[in-house]
């Protein structure tokens, strides 16, 4: 592969729970990167609809053009030429985007990838632990807890306001879906399905 950076290439991993700025804190580097005159570029798995399918947008509003991509290989063939590529909602590749992404890295290319560190049930998400393990700098944000005002670590599901059940990947047709950030102490674990039908 021909290097694309002189400089070298490097794995940036920006996790924590939603509502910590994950988003945010990727568009700033890049921002900052753009200033500086790289080819940036920002992709995200195009199952992720919920703002604008061509944007990266935060919660908080913030904006940048990104590409929408169905597969890693999308990604790896989009990603050619750019000197920086911000991956964002990261955790919803599949385990492919490991490879994809070292390969970038390898090429010179300044990675910053943004995610989900764990799920809902707080156990970790797709292919985060391998992307936290090979990246040379790691930031966990943290958000404020919707409970008590401390330091949030975790996403809390809620369906009709109650924690959605643990084993649920289900989704209740009707039902009102929200998430909140937790702390440790405050995250609920959801009842089993057939423990609430009972
Ligand atoms: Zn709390």
């Amino acid at each position: 592969m021909i290097r694309v950076n002189p400089s070298g290439g490097w794995l940036e991993v920006i996790c924590g729970p939603m509502f910590s700025g994950k988003s945010e804190e990727m568009m700033r580097r890049l921002r900052r990167a753009e200033i500086a005159g790289r080819r940036v570029v920002i992709f995200k798995p195009r199952i992720d609809d919920r703002y604008d399918t061509a944007d990266i947008v935060s919660h908080a509003g913030a904006r940048m053009r990104g590409v929408a991509v169905a597969s890693v290989s999308e990604l790896t063939a989009s990603a050619r030429a750019f000197e920086v590529v911000g991956i964002d909602e990261v955790q919803f590749f599949p385990s492919e985007v490991v490879a994809a992404v070292l390969a970038l890295a390898d090429a010179g290319v300044r990675v910053v990838a943004a995610g989900l560190d764990r799920d809902f049930r707080r156990l970790p998400f797709g292919p985060m632990p391998e992307l936290l393990a090979h990246a040379e700098f790691v930031d966990k944000l943290q958000a404020v807890c919707h409970r008590c005002g401390g330091p949030a670590t975790t996403t809390q599901r809620l369906v009709d306001g109650r924690p959605a059940p643990y084993s649920g990947e289900t989704i209740i047709v009707g039902a009102n879906e929200q998430y909140e950030a937790r702390c440790r102490e405050c995250h609920e674990r959801g009842e089993e399905l057939a423990a609430v039908a009972a």
